[in-house]
């Protein structure tokens, strides 16, 4: 952005939160919509997620509904499930590029012991009022072909694509609403001005009625009272080389597939017969042969037969997590707004964001409870950070330890 500009709302971060609430506000026929992206359209977690698309939060939904209670709980998860449908339409309607796969999503057990799917079933049934099909171990062949797993439970309405194509999409439906989209323009400075705030760029300057933050894991000194509240954290990503048939031979299906620990791997087949994998968590952000050698060995536990594929690409990208792991919306004292914290679980919430942000933006609807409930408790790095490892490894050893006695 090289100039001053007047808008009605400018947006810092053109990831999925800061794209879906810029299309939110240019679909409600908010004019002068501008969004500033320090480097480009999908450069931090959103371009370079798994594609998973599917209902839910981070926080699990037992954990949801221990919280919330089953009425607020299910509203809230009602926001994802209809963000999931909302995506779907808007690849649609804007013609988005993305290599969609109606596929569906496969929770495959990793343990032994059924009583884990079924439980879980009966909770997304009685409390979210959605159907996960149970898949037994005879049943499970026809969607993944490995020893690792004992049954599944299948999400039907779930589907993966390819996450900065979706993102370029949605930039370029903002930009041809009339919004717009400066690429290249950090913000540095955000200060209170007359009848709203000034953002500032090392190349110009926007004043705006309302500013909403969505920076993610990539937000660092420009709002400490929102800083403070998120622990920025990597995770990681690989494609295999292109498997040809053999990769059919191993998922028959196109479900995209997670499994049941706590430490989870998960995986899709791309359409050119190359697996992407994805799994494990740190506090850094580490080098592409470090993530290529661990993921593959992951890999290689769970399908013997890919020990010796080659491995084309890796990288790893920083996710937002605050200490509740629920995503943080709402407006801080002072007027701005934000969306942050959607953690590793955000395709559908940050679009469920971007939808609640532009009706209060728009049309002055509140923050639904169930989000301003968690708000934005501090997560005291570098401590917090130090905490989260040690919270995940201390899960990864649970899941060794469930796995030994439950197989
Ligand atoms: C490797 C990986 C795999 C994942 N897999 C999945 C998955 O399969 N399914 C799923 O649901 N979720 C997944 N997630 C989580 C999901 O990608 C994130 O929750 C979501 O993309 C967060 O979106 P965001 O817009 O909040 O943040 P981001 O996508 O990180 O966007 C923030 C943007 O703000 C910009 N920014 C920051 N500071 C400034 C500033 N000062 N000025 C201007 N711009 C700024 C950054 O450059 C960045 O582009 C994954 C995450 C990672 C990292």
């Amino acid at each position: 952005m090289q100039q001053h500009t007047e808008a009605e709302v400018c947006i810092v971060g053109a990831g999925f939160a800061g794209l879906a609430t810029a299309i939110g506000l240019v679909e409600r026929g908010v004019r002068e919509v501008v969004v500033l992206e320090a480097e480009h359209v999908g450069f931090g977690a959103s371009g370079r997620n798994g594609g998973f698309v599917f209902g839910g939060y981070s926080l699990d939904c037992a954990e949801l509904l221990a919280q919330l209670g089953p009425e607020r709980a299910r509203s809230v998860y009602a926001l994802t499930r209809r963000a999931v449908t909302l995506i779907r339409e808007r690849v649609a309607r804007h013609a988005i590029d993305c290599e969609l796969v109606e596929g569906g999503a496969l929770l495959a057990n990793w343990f032994d012991d059924d009583t884990l799917l079924l439980r879980q079933q009966r909770l997304m049934e009685d409390h979210f009022g959605v159907h996960w099909r149970f898949v037994g171990k005879p049943e499970l062949d026809s969607w993944v072909r490995s020893e690792r797993y004992s049954a599944g439970l299948v999400e039907p309405d779930a589907f993966h694509f390819h996450p900065l194509k979706y993102a370029l999409g949605a930039a370029a439906a903002v930009e041809a609403m009339g919004g717009a989209i400066h690429e290249r323009s950090p913000v540095t400075a955000i200060e209170n001005a007359s009848g709203g705030a000034r953002i500032t760029t090392p190349a110009g300057s926007v004043r705006a009625r309302h500013v909403v933050i969505a920076g993610g894991g990539y937000l660092a000194g420009l709002v400490p009272a929102l800083e403070r509240a998120i622990l920025p954290i990597a995770t990681y990503v690989m494609t295999t080389e292109p498997l040809g048939d053999a990769l059919a031979g191993l998922i028959p299906s196109r479900a995209a597939v997670y499994d049941t620990r706590f430490a989870f791997d998960y995986y899709r087949r791309l359409n050119d017969t190359r697996l992407l994998w994805g799994g494990r968590i740190s506090v850094r952000d580490r080098r592409a042969d470090h993530i290529a050698r661990f993921l593959k060995q992951d890999m290689s536990k769970v399908f013997p037969l890919l020990r010796d594929a080659r491995i084309d690409h890796a990288w790893g990208g920083m996710m937002s997590y605050a200490r509740h792991k629920m995503p943080q919306i709402g407006r801080l004292p002072n007027g701005w707004w934000y969306g942050l914290g959607f953690g590793g679980h955000g395709v559908a919430p940050t679009t469920a964001a971007g939808e609640v942000l532009a009706a209060a933006i728009a049309h002055g609807e509140p923050i639904p409870e169930g989000f301003e409930r968690y708000g934005l408790p501090r997560t005291f790095r570098p401590a917090g950070l130090a905490a989260a490892q040690a919270t995940y490894a201390w899960a990864q050893l649970k899941d060794r330890w469930r796995g030994l006695r439950l197989s």
